[in-house]
């Protein structure tokens, strides 16, 4: 009997081996790093094949080279204001909605720290989607539900990371797929939940947890900025570069073992849309527009996704601009997210060490060097953006 789908390194959990076994005899299950893996109740398993022969780790979906990039964000300040970019995911939920259609996304329900991906029509969910929550979405349920709605003939958009994108089309094989859309994140990796609540437990008031964004602009947009909300009101940030958190993700110290061999990194993309931060706009070519509140990165990739922007422009700023450009502070447009060497050892001590000192121990610490080389990271950036200025005034 069949007791391994895929090779495991290469599961991306997405769980869609779950929807297609015939005897239901696969789950999801935790394993020791909190990571979601499907485990097979092998008495019961016919050893039919399906789930190996439909698993995308195993046979790939096709990939088509990006046809446009752009540098984007949206007119309404409030939208971006909320978004973790420039907005885009939200403009195209919209107009979604106005087509009457569903949308596709994750949402994540605090205190319990439940992560999933929820199909709807209802703008008040549409805005739970907004926003990167940077640990594993299960879109099992979702998955379901996104076929049913295409089969009753409606215009559904999902979005999400590569892989899930991977196990919905697989899923929906031979189903007309006309009105879908698919809208995929870049993205350099994901955590598991085990690795947020260990994160979480550091903090005093843990126990009083309301909210947790993990893209938050009230102090500015520059970088990433978590924001902890408490039931007595207060909130507190960590912001990229001290927060322990974005310190261990950030260094691809707690990312899932497929994230290290994703298969959709780099010019060929899954989905018909791609969004991301567009960072190091303007160090090759000027930008001539100030960037405040977040600048989107968005990639279209097919007549589809070409033609939904045509749609959206008006809400947009939107500027061509060159994927040259868009790889240079974006790795995942070209290769996976480097492994980290220290990841099994963090993974083998979360249990028994606090949270704070183990990422301490593998993350270089915020020396006068790592200051230093971050002061001339962001002098290096002031002088290449305004060479490209001069460059380009010639
Ligand atoms: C895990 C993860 C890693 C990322 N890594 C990078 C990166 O390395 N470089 C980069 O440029 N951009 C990365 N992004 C994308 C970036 O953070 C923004 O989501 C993107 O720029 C879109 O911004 P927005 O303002 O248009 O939309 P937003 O309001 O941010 O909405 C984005 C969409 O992301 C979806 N989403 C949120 N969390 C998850 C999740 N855990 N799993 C699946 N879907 C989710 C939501 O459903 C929503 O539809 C990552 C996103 C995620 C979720
Ligand atoms: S279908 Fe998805 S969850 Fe199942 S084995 Fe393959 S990659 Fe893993
Ligand atoms: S081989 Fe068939 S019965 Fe067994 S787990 Fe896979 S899909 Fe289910
Ligand atoms: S890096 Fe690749 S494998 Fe990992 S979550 Fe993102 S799309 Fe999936």
């Amino acid at each position: 009997m069949m007791d391994q789908i895929c090779k495991r390194e290469l599961c991306t959990g997405c769980g869609m081996c779950t929807l297609v076994c015939p005897k239901q005899c696969i789950i999801l299950q935790q394993n020791s790093e909190g990571f979601l893996y499907p485990e097979i109740h092998v008495e019961q398993c016919i050893d039919c094949k399906k789930c190996k022969r439909m698993c995308p780790a195993n046979r790939a979906i096709d990939t088509v080279p990006y046809k446009k990039v752009y540098a984007a964000w949206s007119k309404n300040s409030k939208t971006k204001q909320n978004s973790s970019s420039g907005g885009i995911f939200f403009e195209l939920a919209q107009y979604v909605l106005k087509q009457s259609g569903f949308v596709c996304g994750a949402v994540l329900d605090m205190p319990q720290l439940e992560l999933y991906h929820l199909v709807s029509d209802q703008i008040k969910d549409i805005e739970r989607m907004r926003g990167s929550k940077y640990f594993q979405s299960n879109s099992v349920h979702a998955y379901k539900m996104v076929k049913e709605k295409l089969i009753a003939g409606c215009l559904v958009l999902y979005s999400g990371t590569g892989c899930q994108i991977a196990g919905l089309l697989r899923y929906l094989e031979g189903i007309d797929q006309t009105n879908l859309i698919t809208v995929d994140v870049l993205c350099h990796g994901v955590t598991s939940r085990k690795v947020v609540q260990k994160y979480l437990q550091t903090f005093p008031k843990n126990d009083m947890l309301v909210d947790l964004i993990f893209r938050n602009k009230d102090l500015g947009y520059g970088g990433v900025c978590i924001k902890r909300t408490y039931a007595d009101g207060t909130c507190e940030y960590g912001k990229s570069r001290e927060d322990l958190f974005m310190l261990a993700f950030n260094h691809n110290l707690c990312l899932r073992n497929s994230c290290y061999h994703c298969a959709y990194a780099g010019p060929e993309r899954i989905a018909d849309i791609t969004i991301a931060d567009f960072w190091g706009l303007g160090e090759i070519k000027p930008f001539p527009e100030k960037q405040d509140g977040g600048t989107s990165l968005l990639l279209t990739n097919t007549q589809k996704g070409e033609h939904i922007v045509e749609q959206i422009k008006n809400c947009l700023y939107l500027y061509e601009r060159t994927y040259q450009e868009a790889r240079r502070k974006n790795r995942c447009l070209v290769k996976p997210s480097k492994y980290n060497k220290n990841r099994v050892h963090f993974f083998s001590l979360l249990d028994q060490e606090n949270f704070e000192s183990l990422v301490r121990r593998f993350v270089p610490q915020n020396t006068t060097l790592i200051k230093l080389k971050s002061f001339s990271q962001i002098l290096m950036l002031k002088l290449r953006r305004k060479f490209a200025r001069l460059w380009y005034r010639e």
